[in-house]
């Protein structure tokens, strides 16, 4: 450590643990806390930070991969506009940080970001693939920045990459690690 201000890198809140999932449950994942010597992790939970509580009905992508949205599995109420609204507005907050990396929950239909989900119409039929909704308007808002999820930083060879890449970012942005 020489001084120098830490890459900043955006994180799923239930990857630190937090209890935040539709299940009230967490999905801890060391290797994701363990960038903590290395970087400033700033969690995030679209979902319960846009008011949804905790436990709360699962969700998946629905309508149409170029028209996703968020619909509850059981009542298939629509949150997209909540969600959205949140989403944005934490797109903003970022954009005024000095962020180099994120690190999304994967199989999330907010937070998928490596593999994508499937996508379905309100009859429960395929209609294709989506990455969630937070990381389809991260990606178009900063498509500079690296990405990953845990299944990716579980291995070492691609958290040592992904770290790297973080710190390119960072270098390019400025910043001295
Ligand atoms: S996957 Fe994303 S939306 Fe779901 S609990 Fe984790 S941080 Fe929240």
């Amino acid at each position: 450590m020489n001084g120098a201000p830490l890459p900043w890198v955006g994180v799923s809140r239930c990857l630190l643990g937090q209890r935040v999932r539709y299940d009230g449950r967490d999905k801890f994942a060391p290797r994701v806390a363990a960038l903590a010597g290395h970087c400033l992790l700033v969690p995030f939970c679209p979902e319960v930070e846009a008011g949804m509580p905790v436990p709360r009905e699962p969700a998946h992508v629905g309508g149409s991969p170029l028209e996703p949205r968020f619909i509850g599995n059981r009542s298939l109420e629509n949150h997209t506009f909540r969600i959205m609204g949140r989403i944005m507005a934490r797109l903003d907050e970022l954009a005024r940080t000095p962020l180099s990396g994120y690190v999304f929950k994967s199989g999330s239909p907010s937070c998928a970001a490596v593999e994508m989900v499937s996508v379905f119409d309100d009859l429960g039929r395929t209609r294709g693939r989506s990455q969630g909704l937070f990381v389809r308007a991260f990606r178009e808002r900063f498509p500079w920045v690296p990405v990953a999820d845990e299944r990716v930083l579980a291995d070492h060879s691609g958290w040592a990459a992904f770290l790297e890449a973080v710190r390119r970012c960072h270098r390019r942005r400025g910043g001295g690690v």
